[in-house]
């Protein structure tokens, strides 16, 4: 019911307090099936200061305008271009239904069609809703990683682009993207690459030496990019991004906005009035941590990941999926259902997908959680 009159600050706070306290939180360590994570305390400090910029008025915060273009510039250099077009965007979804839409506005055909792998995000799906283009599943090799055989095999008159994914949600796999990049080149069609959680990982990861494949803007088929701040870039969420190689994708998807305060404007992005603070926090944080900064945080993600993965395989009638690419975990056992039952009674934030459960190892996942994990997993397979 909308009260009538309003209670004191600390009424409501106590309120909320009470009401939050069946949450699962991040810094509590039992959140191991999330993409998020505890933001890093300086881009909160960044959201705090400037919570009233709006970049859907950017007539009015010619600045906060401005320091989302860097934001772009940087991302886009990460990913091997010097100067990239997009926005920090809400999340992945939204990155992605951008990159469809620019895909299908460019095209003139008239029952768009678009190939995805079988693994690719859910995101996707409300994309093709949307936007009324249908959707082509790929195939999955053995690796999990998808058949680009397959995707060759299903490209018609119709196809206005095809996606592949660099860090899939359920098991961290990185598709063949040279291999897609170069179909895409053959067949004159763009790629766009899902690097909603791999984007902040693989660049540091290959860094380290990991071996993962190519995915990024250094492959000309690849026109586009999903890439979220808000998974292991530390930001709080909303924070995603999307990245187009050339203007005409951003053109395409821009539609005129007559009445604003600051101005008219073009814009591109699915909703309209949207926190410039997320943009103002993925610039401060990549400014603060720089390259070697997120080194050392996918350099411990990505360890620590092993070494679960290590004690995994110990455990009798529990089995990897596959060895892990990135820092995500990803593993089967015997009556899994009632595994997976069990360690949610036990309060654990795990993922479960259909056949396996996911642990992603995320920035607030600390080897003490998952050593309390792996006991509790050991006593519940015990039966
Ligand atoms: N793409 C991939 C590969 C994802 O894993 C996810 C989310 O997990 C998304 C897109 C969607 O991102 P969001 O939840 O930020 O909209």
């Amino acid at each position: 019911m909308f009260p009538g009159q309003g209670a004191s600050e600390e009424d409501v706070l106590r309120e909320l307090e009470e009401k939050t306290a069946e949450d699962l939180t991040f810094d509590s360590g039992r959140i191991l099936g999330s993409m998020c994570t505890y933001p890093h305390p300086f881009a909160v400090k960044v959201v705090q200061r400037y919570i009233d910029r709006n970049l859907g008025d950017p007539g009015l915060h010619v600045g906060s305008q401005k320091i989302e273009k860097e934001a772009v510039d940087m991302l886009a250099n990460l990913l091997g271009l010097e100067k990239g077009y997009g926005h920090i965007v809400s999340g992945g979804t939204e990155a992605n239904i951008l990159a469809v839409r620019a895909f299908r506005n460019l095209s003139d055909v008239e029952k768009p069609e678009l190939i995805l792998p079988e693994s690719a995000h859910f995101s996707f799906i409300k994309a093709g809703e949307m936007l009324g283009v249908k959707l082509i599943w790929a195939k999955l090799r053995k690796d999990y990683s998808v058949d680009v055989r397959d995707v060759e095999s299903k490209i018609t008159d119709n196809t206005i682009g095809i996606v592949g994914i660099a860090g899939t949600t359920g098991l961290g796999v990185v598709d063949d993207i040279p291999a897609l990049s170069d179909l895409a080149l053959d067949y004159g069609l763009p790629l766009h690459v899902d690097a909603a959680f791999g984007g902040f990982v693989i660049p540091f990861a290959k860094a380290l030496g990991y071996d993962i494949p190519d995915f990024d803007f250094r492959l000309k088929g690849v026109k586009s990019i999903t890439i979220d701040p808000h998974k292991m870039g530390m930001v709080p969420i909303p924070a995603g991004g999307i990245i187009f190689r050339e203007k005409k994708y951003i053109d395409a998807i821009s539609v005129l906005a007559p009445y604003l305060a600051g101005g008219k404007i073009w814009q591109a992005t699915i909703t309209g009035t949207r926190p410039g603070a997320s943009a103002l926090a993925v610039w401060a944080m990549i400014k603060h941590l720089g390259f070697e900064g997120y080194k050392e945080v996918v350099k411990r993600a990505m360890e620590l990941s092993r070494w679960f993965a290590g004690e995994l395989k110990k455990i009798p009638s529990v089995y990897l999926i596959r060895e892990p690419v990135l820092n995500i975990v990803s593993f089967g056992a015997e009556e899994l259902e009632r595994v997976e039952e069990e360690l949610k009674r036990r309060g654990w934030g795990i993922s479960a997908h259909r056949g396996y459960i996911r642990v992603v190892v995320m920035p607030h996942v600390r080897r003490e959680h998952l050593e309390e994990f792996l006991r509790d997993l050991r006593e519940i397979v015990a039966g």
